[in-house]
């Protein structure tokens, strides 16, 4: 099997490509390091593993079969995405629209990473598949949120005008090694801060919830989804649901850090619950999280450890 993964230098993308070339596949991967790090695909056999270096939205070629496609190629933390509002933008709309092509010309399977923010700060909880959601389209994270809602809607009429074979991972909160430590998301945050002694940074109260999935999970439930025949949208996500605050007291216990904890400004449109409701994924792909928080925050805290102490 041979495979496009685009994003291939990002946290989910990496990890999608060592899972890819561990069964067995030639990987080429994408990435125009705007947000990704050429680190986390360095480990990769160069055997199975290529690496091109260009951005989505210039279009491209690649020469021999391709099977699938899995486009991840977008900026996706909050604070990248805002710095890169344009270029997510034009990512998502003009750079899907060419990695469709691609897929359409060599006959591959396309996977979408869509995301849990199509959703917006929803006012249904948890949140399945049929709800519309509630976004701003002229707020600080519209750039994100109308874009992958805008990707959507084009895969799906590539696949009903073409038969193109499709598939939307809508993905929610995933972390793990290989986050940036950088780019403002909230579990590298507190993990960094507390291992620093430094206050950890809660947003308003800390009373608003996300829902954390393991990254071998997420990989695991990317590449069932794009075994399965399913074009519509599936959530893919860990359903445990946390409060922001109880998460910073946990990252304080498990990293044994003094840190306080500090209380900032809480930033427009921050969603005030996300969670997933998984019952699709559960039954078309016989999927589900195995990792709990506590087991994948130790993996978290141990390489972040080693990070700051290399
Ligand atoms: N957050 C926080 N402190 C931080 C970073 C984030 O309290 O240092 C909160 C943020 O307000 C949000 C949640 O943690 O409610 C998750 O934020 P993140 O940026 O990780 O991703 P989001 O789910 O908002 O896309």
């Amino acid at each position: 099997m041979r495979a496009v993964v685009t994003g291939c230098a990002g946290f989910i993308g990496s990890h999608l490509c060592e899972f890819l070339v561990k069964k067995g596949y030639d990987v080429i991967g994408i990435d125009n390091l705007c947000t990704g790090a050429i680190e986390n695909i360095a480990s990769l056999p160069k055997e199975n593993f290529t690496f091109i270096r260009k951005d989505i939205t210039k279009g491209i070629s690649i020469q021999g079969k391709i099977d699938e496609v899995y486009n991840l190629a977008s900026p996706a933390s909050p604070k990248a995405y805002q710095r890169l509002a344009i270029e997510t933008m034009l990512a998502n709309s003009i750079g899907t629209t060419n990695m469709l092509e691609l897929a359409l010309k060599k006959k591959a399977c396309f996977l979408q990473a869509s995301t849990s923010e199509v959703y917006g700060d929803p006012l249904v909880h948890p949140q399945k598949e049929s709800y519309y959601g509630n976004v701003n389209p002229v707020g600080p994270r519209a750039c994100y949120d109308e874009s992958k809602r805008f990707a959507e809607a084009l895969i799906m009429n590539y696949h009903w005008r073409y038969g193109l074979e499709t598939r939307i991972a809508r993905i929610f909160n995933t972390y793990g090694p290989r986050m940036s430590a950088s780019d403002g998301r909230v579990i590298p945050n507190f993990i960094i801060q507390a291992l620093r002694s430094e206050p950890l940074t809660v947003y308003g109260r800390g009373l608003q919830t996300r829902s954390f999935c393991y990254i071998s999970d997420m990989v695991q439930g990317l590449y069932r989804l794009m075994h399965c025949s399913y074009a519509m949208p599936v959530n893919l996500g860990n359903p445990k649901e946390i409060k922001i605050i109880e998460l910073a007291k946990l990252i304080k216990r498990l990293t044994g850090s003094k840190s306080k904890l500090t209380f900032v400004k809480m930033p427009e449109d921050d969603p005030e619950k996300r969670r997933p409701d998984i019952t699709l994924a559960r039954e078309l792909l016989k999927w589900k999280p195995k990792v709990t928080l506590r087991k994948g925050l130790i993996e978290t805290i141990a390489w972040f450890r080693a990070l700051e102490e290399a």
